[in-house]
């Protein structure tokens, strides 16, 4: 029964769904002859106030009609109960007493009471306060369904800008950072490593004979063999601030920030041992059976007559004099 959700009311809208919670079943039947005629109102009987939140909760009421004095719990400890529940909590209650007395009326209000007719009200009066309670009721479930789809529009639009920012920075094929990030980043680190007056490195990284490698294993293997050296190169790259992306084809770059030659030299040393570890084979390579790398390597203390694309040039040259001295080994500019 938890499960009616306000929607469902919704659908239903331009009905109004009347309970009346009495043990009389003489008023059951004077009210339900009332609202006999009104085609838009349906009408529903409880008569055991003890079956009266479970009722509520499976016809979901646009209003209810609830008598005070019952057998076990009275009418005005319903009310209460109604409005604890988060299923009846907003649910309009008309309370009908059998007395005009302002005491309990104040009582009803406070336990949480719409409203207060005297039994039997006039029929008029009882449609038109159905009505203009269920009517601002459907309203107001309306107005909160409208703001809870909102919230979630808003939620998922959020997890899509992430996703969306995540895809920017990244490579599709590898799923490490892309050419635009690392333009970025690089760019930042710069700003940084000049107010800071400390140096900033790059190596520049180009797979060895990897023309010969797609034409005699394929593209896909190609790809394959991309991703993995990706990765190793990525697992390189650990400190904090350092940061390896895809250049572009089969070149790599790693940006290494407040690190100077001999630090770039270690790192550099690392990543050639790691490649060569991963042993992939490469029977069309003309220095090695397995896939190597050759790589240049910058290093710049930034001033404000540089710029980050100096940089890049320096290991780009670098990277030119490794390939041009027999590749599989790196060049500090
Ligand atoms: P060198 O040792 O001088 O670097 O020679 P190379 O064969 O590696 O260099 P070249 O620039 O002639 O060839 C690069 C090759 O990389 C050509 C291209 O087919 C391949 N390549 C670039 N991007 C991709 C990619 O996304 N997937 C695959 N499978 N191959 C790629
Ligand atoms: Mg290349
Ligand atoms: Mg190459």
């Amino acid at each position: 029964m938890d499960n009616n959700e306000p929607q469902d009311i919704i659908e239903s809208e331009g009905r109004y769904v009347v309970l009346l919670v009495d043990d009389q079943p003489m008023v059951a039947e004077a009210i339900r002859r009332m609202l006999a005629d009104e085609t838009d109102i349906d009408f529903h009987y409880c008569a055991d106030s003890s079956e009266a939140l479970n009722q509520v909760c499976e016809i979901r009421p646009t209003i209810i009609l609830q008598d005070l004095v019952m057998p076990g719990t009275d009418g005005m400890a319903l009310v209460k109960i109604y409005r604890e529940n988060k299923n009846t909590d907003n649910i309009p209650i008309i309370v009908l007493s059998t007395k005009e007395d302002p005491r309990d009326k104040s009582d009803a209000f406070s336990a949480g009471a719409s409203d207060y007719l005297v039994k039997l009200p006039d029929k008029i009066e009882l449609v038109a306060r159905i009505r203009a309670h269920s009517r601002s009721y459907l309203a107001q479930v309306q107005r909160d369904q409208a703001f809870k789809s909102l919230r979630e529009i808003r939620v998922e639009l959020e997890q899509s800008n992430e996703e969306l920012q995540r895809l920017s920075c990244t490579d599709g094929l590898t799923g490490i950072f892309n050419r635009r990030y690392f333009d970025d980043y690089l760019q930042q680190e710069w700003l940084r490593a000049s107010r800071e007056g400390v140096d900033i490195s790059l190596i520049l990284i180009d797979i060895d004979f990897f023309k010969p490698y797609n034409d005699n294993y394929g593209h896909q293997a190609g790809d394959d063999c991309l991703q993995q050296v990706a990765k190793v190169i990525e697992d390189t790259a650990q400190r904090p601030g350092d940061m390896a992306a895809r250049y572009g084809g089969e070149e790599f770059v790693i940006v290494l920030p407040n690190t100077d030659v001999e630090g770039v030299k270690v790192i550099a040393d690392t990543l050639f041992e790691n490649i060569k570890a991963t042993k992939l084979k490469h029977e069309h390579s003309n220095v090695s059976k397995f896939i190597t790398i050759s790589a240049g390597i910058g290093t710049i203390m930034p001033t404000k007559k540089s710029k980050p694309a100096d940089l890049i040039e320096m290991a780009d040259k670098a990277l030119y004099e490794a390939k041009e001295a027999g590749r599989n080994r790196y060049i500090l500019s």
